[in-house]
């Protein structure tokens, strides 16, 4: 990687999580070239998961959410632009072009541009009383809306439109979720742990309303309904959605990098141009423990990632090889998931959905393919050496409480 020897100009497209922790990186790895970070948003580069949680609750002030004060960065000799949305890179003038004008160029370009919250392609789905959660500036204007007594429709029950239902249960709101597979979390998780979230919603207050498919939101002025497919429609007075993510690929794929539902890149981060690597939820990349590509929105990628690639680009890198690792917190329940599989063929309880604390494991042919935690972060290192060691496991001993899960793996 002669092209990026520590004297060279490194960019970074986004400054968000990756980018951020890529940034401090590169330093850390001791590059003294030049560091550019371009950010549209006009925050420095922030953490998300206090989002839908603890920002959406009104506990923290935004700032809370910052990976480091915005004059950190000219202390440590990185650029960081604010406000920068990048339009377009010419590769072979290796210059990233500004909306607002002017070009930047670079010896090394990172990618670290993220995803965006998917739109409701339906009438109404962009109306002025329809949220959507992806940074600062959304949930500071749901939060607005979320007092004593109001109605709130939320459609999508995933991992985002749980986390609103949860918090604003806890500001007093009333709230439905609409959801159009028969459990939440359909998309990313076993049945059985979406059933064990409906009954938890549900015991809370959450009119949970599984199997129904959304057709549009009117607006009538003072309130919204949404319309579903053969039901009664939801009347609220605000509706926010989470209905998933889309990478945020449409820059490198005009430049002509290879995009797959997410930057192809292998365990370095490499793209097909030398030049320019990737990082993060904008990502497709090959992971080496998976044996696989995939593409992941989470805290855990985002952080590691970035570094890795960044280490990598600096020209001290190992492969960014790690379990995939994601949290959320609903009400009093901290859930924990390890692995990204895609196919399993048995479940082994480790305790009962009916007890405060319990794991479930994922098997495919005998071995550990994915592990959720419900209160039981203690068993999610385990789990995870579990998944990572690929071996076979006796699934009475897994499911067995008395049996240490330590033992399971060595
Ligand atoms: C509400 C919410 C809650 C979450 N909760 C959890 C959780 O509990 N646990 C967990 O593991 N993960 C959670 N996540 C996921 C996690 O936050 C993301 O995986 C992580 O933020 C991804 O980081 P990133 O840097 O790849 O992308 P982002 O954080 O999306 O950053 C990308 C940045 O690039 C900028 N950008 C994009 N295009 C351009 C351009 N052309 N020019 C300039 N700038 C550009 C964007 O404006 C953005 O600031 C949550 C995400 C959200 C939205």
């Amino acid at each position: 990687m002669s092209e990026t020897a520590s004297d060279k100009h490194i960019v970074i497209l986004g400054a968000g999580h990756a980018g951020g922790r890529a940034a401090e990186a590169l330093r850390q790895a001791g590059h003294k070239g030049r560091v550019t970070l371009l950010g549209a948003e006009n925050h420095p580069p922030y953490e998300r998961p206090p989002l839908s949680k603890e920002l959406l609750a009104g506990a923290i002030a935004h700032e809370k959410t910052y990976l480091h004060p915005e004059e950190w960065y000219a202390e440590q000799g990185i650029d960081l632009k604010l406000g920068a949305n990048a339009v377009g890179i010419d590769r072979k003038a290796r210059r990233v072009a500004l909306e607002a004008g002017g070009d930047i160029s670079y010896d090394a370009l990172l990618l670290t541009t993220g995803a965006r919250a998917r739109r409701l392609p339906l009438p109404g789905g962009n109306g002025k009383r329809v949220f959507y959660l992806r940074d600062i500036a959304d949930t500071l204007a749901l939060r607005e809306k979320l007092t004593e007594g109001v109605r709130l429709a939320i459609i999508g029950a995933g991992f985002i439109g749980l986390e609103i239902a949860a918090t604003a249960r806890k500001r007093g709101v009333a709230v439905t979720v609409i959801e159009l597979a028969p459990t939440p979390l359909a998309r990313v998780a076993a049945p059985e742990i979406g059933e064990f979230l409906a009954t938890l919603h549900r015991g809370k207050g959450v009119d949970l309303r599984t199997g129904l498919k959304v057709t549009a939101i009117e607006d009538t002025g003072s309130e919204v309904r949404v319309l579903v497919e053969g039901g009664e429609p939801v009347v609220a007075d605000y509706v926010a959605i989470g209905i998933g993510a889309q990478p945020n690929v449409e820059i490198a794929q005009a430049a002509g990098i290879e995009v797959r539902d997410g930057i192809l890149v292998d365990e370095f981060g490499r793209t097909n141009d030398p030049a320019i690597f990737a990082a993060g939820d904008v990502t497709r990349h090959l992971n080496p423990l998976l044996g696989r590509h995939v593409r992941l929105e989470a805290w855990q990628n985002a952080q590691n990632q970035g570094i890795a690639v960044a280490k990598a680009i600096a020209g001290s890198g190992a492969a960014f090889a790690e379990v995939p690792w994601f949290w959320t917190d609903q009400f009093e329940v901290n859930l924990q998931m390890a692995g990204a599989p895609d196919r399993w063929d048995r479940v082994v309880w480790r305790g009962e959905p009916t007890e405060p604390a319990f794991t479930l494991f994922q098997l495919l042919e005998g071995k550990v393919v994915a592990a959720v935690t419900i209160n039981n972060m203690r068993d999610m290192r385990f789990a995870r050496m579990l998944i990572q060691s690929g071996k076979i496991v006796d699934p009475a001993a897994l499911g067995d409480k008395a049996v240490k899960l330590q033992d399971l793996v060595r």
